[in-house]
């Protein structure tokens, strides 16, 4: 469904993301994992077509997706519907005047009936628990619930390939068991999930694709392999080697032993 050959891509004069080479199957929940500035953000905009590659090929469902595609007014509001994007900050993404006109933007954008509309704000309100709020602005809402009205956002649009940008970050413990229980829920939807967490991914999803620090693909396969692997984890600076710590109250001599 979605394949990344030889991707390179730089913001200057620096390659954030390195001969990336990715295939991702229909129904896959795949789990990218690195750390804070490793490129988790700008492949998700890749997939997304924000960012297009520098160097190397992006093809999705077969079609070369490269800026000129976007052109073809069809293909453009097709790939839109079906590929979309969580971003890490909701603030980012709401700017409605009403929780019902953020979760009816996409469609009316994407020229829907206002029957229709209606219908599934209502339908994917309820679904998220936000019928209560329809009437709100949606800068009222905690930030759970922006969380879960950026979703409903998105989801209304039935999308096929949903990619989620850090999507724990933000959250307090319940809000991310809400939403792992979700994701576990959404079988029929291809999905991206980037975290830095490395005790999350297995939680969010079967296939792991790590992120190095130096921007290029180190591991993808399954999650439990990879966190056995010392030497991977401290690459992908997973890790951290903490020096002995001495207990305050050793004295001199067994301090010297413990050394
Ligand atoms: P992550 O999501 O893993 O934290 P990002 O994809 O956000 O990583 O960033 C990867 C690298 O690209 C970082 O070094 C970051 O500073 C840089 N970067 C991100 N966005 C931009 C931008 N718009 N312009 C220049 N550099 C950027």
């Amino acid at each position: 469904m979605i394949e990344l050959k030889d991707v390179w891509f730089s913001y200057d004069d620096r390659f954030v993301l390195k001969d990336i080479n990715l295939k991702v199957e229909k129904g896959e929940r795949v789990v990218v994992l690195g750390v804070n500035g490793s490129g988790k953000t700008t492949l998700l905009k890749l997939l997304n077509a924000l960012l297009f590659p520098v160097k190397g090929t992006y093809i999705y469902k077969g079609r070369k997706i490269e800026k000129n595609a976007f052109k073809d007014r069809e293909f453009s509001k097709t790939f839109r519907r079906e590929v979309v994007l969580l971003f890490q900050n909701p603030d980012a993404m709401l700017f409605n005047p009403t929780v019902y006109d953020e979760i009816a933007f996409g469609l009316r954008q994407l020229g829907f009936e206002e029957k229709i509309v209606k219908e599934r704000v209502l339908q994917w309100a309820e679904i998220f628990g936000l019928t209560q709020y329809l009437n709100k602005p949606p800068f009222t809402l905690s930030g759970g619930q922006k969380q879960r009205l950026s979703l409903a956002c998105l989801l209304v649009l039935k999308p096929e390939v949903l990619l989620l940008d850090e999507p724990t970050a933000n959250l307090d413990p319940k809000s991310v068991g809400w939403l792992i229980d979700f994701l576990n829920e959404l079988k029929e939807i291809t999905t991206v999930i980037s975290t830095h967490n490395l005790s999350l991914a297995p939680e969010l999803g079967n296939r792991l694709i790590v992120i190095g620090e130096e921007g290029s693909i180190i591991y993808d396969g399954e999650l439990e392999i990879f966190i056995k692997d010392q030497e991977k984890l401290l690459r992908a600076g997973l890790l951290h080697k903490h020096k002995d710590r001495v207990p305050l109250c050793m004295d001199k001599h067994s301090m010297q032993t413990h050394l």
